[in-house]
C-alpha cells in the first residue's frame, strides 16, 4: 500500500505542525491497523515539536503526559495525542524508564517502540518511514521485537503480555528469537503492575481469538500470571456432559459468551474450583461437588488480586455462583431463581448457561440450548407482565409496616421477605390490600 486514507482533522494537525516548522506523522497502532485495513480505535500522531511548542499551535489542548511528552489536541470534541519524538534512558525494576529525553530524530523514536509491527510512521505526501521492516513483518504475520528482543523484555517486561496480546488478536506469530526470549525471562513479568496485567489480559479475553489464552502456558507466562487457571490444564472430566478437560472447556466457553469483560471472565473462572474438588466414583465417574463454591473462592481472590473494580467483580462472582443452577420450564421455578440470584443478572445468566452447554459434549446440545432459549420467552413473559420478582416490585414497603406498627429494622426486612416469597408463588395477590392484609395477620402469629 503505497497511500493511507486519513481523517481531515489528522491532515489538519500534521499541516498545522508542518507549517509550524515541525514534522508529524501518524505512527504506531493507527498506521498498524490501517496498513491491515481496519478501522483504527484512535489517532496516534508523533512530532518533531516540544510539548510547549505543541499547546502554542492548537486553541484547545489537555496536559495527559506532558513528562513523556505527551499532549492531547482536542478538535470539536476529538482527542487526538500528539507526542514528541523520544527515546527512553535506563529502564529501572524491567518496567519503567528513569528518564526520556527528546530527539528530533523520527527514527530515534521508532527504535524504542515495542514491535516492528508498531513501528511503523506515515505522513501524506512523505509515505511510510519504516526502518525495521515493520510492514514486511505485517505481510509475513510475525510478530518481532525492535532491536534485541532479550534486552526490550528486561527493559519492560509487559512487552512479553503484549506478543501474546497481539497474538490474540491478529492470529500472528511470534518470531522464532523473540519467541525464545519471552521463554527464557518470562519470569521477569512479576515486575508488572497488576493494573497493566490486567488491561492485556482483558485483550485476549475479548479479541477475536480467545482460546490463544493456552500460548500463554506454552511461553511459560501463565504460572506468575495465572496459577489457577494452570492448574486446570490436564484435568479430565469422565463425565457424560464433558468431552473436553476442565481447561479445554473453560476456553470453549470463554469463546462462546459474548465479547465483554464481566462475560469473559465469568466463563474463564466458572470452573477455576474444579481441579480442588474432583472425586471419582466406583464406575470411574468423576464429580466436581462443591466446585461452585470453591469456584467462586477462588474468583474472588484472582479477581482482587488484579484490582478490579468492585462492580465488575461483584458482578463476575454473582454469574460464577449461579452458573450452574438448575432451571426449569416453569413461571414460578423461574420466578423463584430470578428473585434468589438477582432478577436483573437473570438474562445473563441464561447467557452464560449456554456458553456453559456449548463447550461440552455435542450430545444433547441443540435440545439444551433450545431449552434456554424458552426459558428465556418465559422470563421475558413475566417481565412484560411485571410480576414481582424483588422486594422493590412489591406492591409495599416499609412505610406501610411501620403504619401498621411494626418498628424494628430487623422484623420490617424479614415481613417483606415473607411477603415477596409469597407474591413469588401467587403473582396475582401482588396488591396493596392482599399483602397488608397479609402482613397483619403475620404480625398476629
Ligand atoms: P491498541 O490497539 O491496543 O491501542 P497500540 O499498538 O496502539 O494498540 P498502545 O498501548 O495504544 O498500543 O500504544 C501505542 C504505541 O506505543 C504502540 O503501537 C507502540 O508503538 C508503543 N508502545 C506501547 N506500549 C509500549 C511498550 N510497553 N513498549 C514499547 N512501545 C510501546
Ligand atoms: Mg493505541
Amino acid at each position: 500500500m503505497k497511500e493511507m486514507k486519513l481523517p481531515s482533522k489528522v491532515r489538519y494537525i500534521l499541516e498545522v505542525l508542518e507549517k509550524a516548522g515541525y514534522e508529524g506523522y501518524i505512527v504506531g497502532g493507527c498506521v498498524r491497523d490501517r496498513l491491515l485495513g481496519k478501522d483504527p480505535m484512535d489517532w496516534d500522531i508523533t512530532t518533531s515539536a516540544r510539548p510547549e511548542e505543541i499547546k502554542k499551535l492548537f486553541k484547545k489542548t489537555v496536559d495527559t503526559g506532558i513528562a513523556h511528552g505527551t499532549v492531547t489536541v482536542v478538535l470539536e470534541k476529538e482527542a487526538f495525542e500528539v507526542t514528541t519524538y523520544r527515546i527512553e534512558r535506563e529502564y529501572v525494576d524491567y518496567r519503567r524508564p528513569s528518564e526520556v529525553v527528546f530527539t528530533n530524530n523520527i527514527t530515534e523514536d521508532l527504535r524504542r517502540r515495542d514491535f516492528t509491527m508498531n513501528a511503523i510512521a506515515y505522513h501524506p505526501t512523505i509515505g511510510f518511514i519504516d526502518p525495521f521492516g515493520g510492514r514486511k513483518d505485517l505481510q509475513k504475520q510475525i510478530i518481532r521485537c525492535v532491536g534485541s528482543p532479550e534486552e526490550r523484555f528486561q527493559e519492560d517486561a509487559l512487552r512479553m503480555l503484549r506478543a501474546i496480546r497481539f497474538l490474540a488478536q491478529l492470529d500472528f506469530e511470534i518470531e522464532t528469537q523473540t519467541y525464545q526470549a519471552i521463554q527464557k525471562q518470562a519470569i521477569l513479568i512479576q515486575h508488572i503492575s497488576a493494573e497493566r496485567i490486567r488491561e492485556e489480559l482483558n485483550k485476549i479475553l475479548l479479541s477475536p481469538h480467545p482460546k490463544k489464552f493456552m500460548e500463554l502456558e506454552e511461553i511459560g507466562l501463565l504460572s506468575f500470571i495465572l496459577p489457577e487457571f494452570q492448574a486446570c490444564i490436564g484435568v479430565e472430566q469422565n463425565h457424560p456432559y464433558h468431552s473436553y478437560t476442565v481447561a479445554d472447556h473453560i476456553l470453549e466457553t470463554v469463546e462462546k459468551v459474548p465479547a465483554t469483560i464481566p462475560y469473559r471472565w465469568t466463563m474463564l473462572l466458572h470452573d477455576i474450583g474444579k481441579p480442588l474438588t474432583r472425586t471419582i466414583d466406583q464406575r470411574g465417574i468423576h464429580h466436581f461437588y462443591g466446585h461452585v463454591e470453591k469456584s467462586v473462592e477462588l474468583a474472588h481472590k484472582i479477581l482482587r488480586r488484579l484490582k478490579f473494580d468492585n462492580k465488575t467483580t461483584k458482578q463476575i462472582l454473582r454469574l460464577i455462583k449461579a452458573h450452574d443452577d438448575h432451571l426449569e420450564e416453569n413461571e414460578k421455578q423461574i420466578r423463584r431463581t430470578a428473585s434468589r440470584i438477582g432478577e436483573d443478572i437473570f438474562l445473563d445468566l441464561l447467557e452464560v448457561q449456554r456458553a456453559d452447554i456449548q463447550g461440552q459434549s455435542p450430545e444433547r446440545m441443540k435440545e439444551r440450548l433450545e431449552k434456554i432459549d424458552r426459558i428465556q420467552k418465559i422470563f421475558m413473559k413475566i417481565k412484560e407482565e411485571k410480576q414481582c420478582m424483588s422486594l422493590k416490585e412489591l406492591a409495599i414497603g416499609g412505610k406501610e409496616l411501620k403504619e401498621i406498627g411494626l418498628n424494628q429494622g430487623k422484623i420490617i426486612g424479614k415481613t417483606l421477605d415473607q411477603l415477596l416469597q409469597y407474591v413469588i408463588e401467587y403473582p396475582e395477590k401482588n396488591t396493596k390490600e392482599e399483602l397488608m392484609t397479609l402482613a397483619i395477620n403475620l404480625i398476629k402469629k
